[in-house]
């Protein structure tokens, strides 16, 4: 485990991101520049993981975790979110970064409260309404805020098709 651990990056750039909202926020919350860990692009502008727990922690309240077999067999978190936003940049995603990311990001915000840190490949369902909220404000929910309450008004009870 502390292999894998260690193999986290500590530090993003906005080219690790195709989210306009995210490439900003991570430039206006940058303290210093050089060479991302996640992404190996040189000369950027760096935030600490922990910047970006709060943006990721409201794009997760997109999805929930599956029930497992044999009634939900969910989807890895990491593909769900590349296949429905456009988070991730192309270039992260083609050095197999965006996981690696994902869950150094999500770590940050993980308290041990008996239940492990968020794995890229644990299997996700989306929530019902996020399929809705595409078409409407994707940086609201990584905002928070309307997006988010927007989402939060939608949730259907669980099970429902
Ligand atoms: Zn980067």
């Amino acid at each position: 485990m502390a292999s894998r651990r260690e193999r986290l990056p500590d530090n993003a750039c906005p080219e690790c991101f195709a989210h306009p909202w995210l490439r900003e926020f991570v430039e206006t919350h940058s303290k210093r520049r050089g060479t991302c860990p996640s992404c190996r692009r040189r000369n950027q502008p760096l935030v600490d993981v922990s910047e970006l727990c709060e943006p990721f922690e409201n794009l997760m309240s997109c999805f929930s975790p599956a029930e497992g077999p044999p009634l939900e067999y969910g989807t890895p978190i990491v593909q769900l979110i590349l296949d429905q936003w456009d988070v991730f940049s192309e270039h992260l995603s083609a050095r197999d970064g965006d996981g690696l990311l994902l869950e150094a990001i999500m770590e940050t915000g993980w308290d041990d409260d008996g239940v492990p840190p968020l794995s890229a490949s644990d299997p996700y369902v989306s929530k019902r309404w996020s399929h809705d909220t595409l078409a409407g404000p994707v940086g609201g929910v990584l905002k928070g805020g309307e997006g988010r309450s927007y989402a939060a008004a939608r949730i259907p009870r669980r099970g429902i098709r």
